[in-house]
């Protein structure tokens, strides 16, 4: 018997069981055929957010941005670049604050790019202004 990982799908939000062997083997979602660890960052809106990060045993990094801010826009491709480095070990969020005004208040984002880590639907650490991505993955320590 082979041990059986729960993945949540950071699409449509749908509780994918699978093999852990597979999860090295770019498995879709069940529900929307989707990619479950897409290796690069997907856009989550408030909605779905909370039970997005309660659900996923994976680590969750979240780059709080807005589509006006210099810095985000700069850091954006560097994001991508370590979400592809750590494709199927640690999950890759975006969240407009613009879009999305009651995560901000409730997270207290200062300032964007806000770049913050969940374990387990906790936040566990943060870090405020662009990094690049070496930094953002030494940050991650994953
Ligand atoms: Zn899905």
């Amino acid at each position: 018997m082979s041990e059986t990982i729960h993945v949540v799908c950071p699409h449509c939000g749908k509780t994918n069981r699978l093999p852990a062997e597979r999860a090295g083997q770019q498995p879709d979602c069940g529900a929307c055929s989707k990619p479950l660890f897409p290796g690069k960052p997907v856009e989550i809106d408030e909605a779905r957010f909370h039970d997005y990060l309660q659900r996923t045993e994976l680590p969750v990094v979240v780059d709080f941005w807005a589509s006006w801010c210099g810095p985000c826009r700069v850091m954006a491709p560097q994001f991508e670049q370590a979400a592809g480095r750590l494709a199927g070990r640690v999950q890759f969020l975006k969240v407009d604050t613009d879009a999305n005004p009651g995560l901000s208040q409730q997270y207290a984002i200062r300032s964007i790019p806000t770049v913050a880590l969940f374990r387990g639907g906790r936040e566990v650490r943060r870090s405020a202004g662009a990094m690049s991505a070496a930094q953002l993955e030494a940050w991650i320590g994953a």
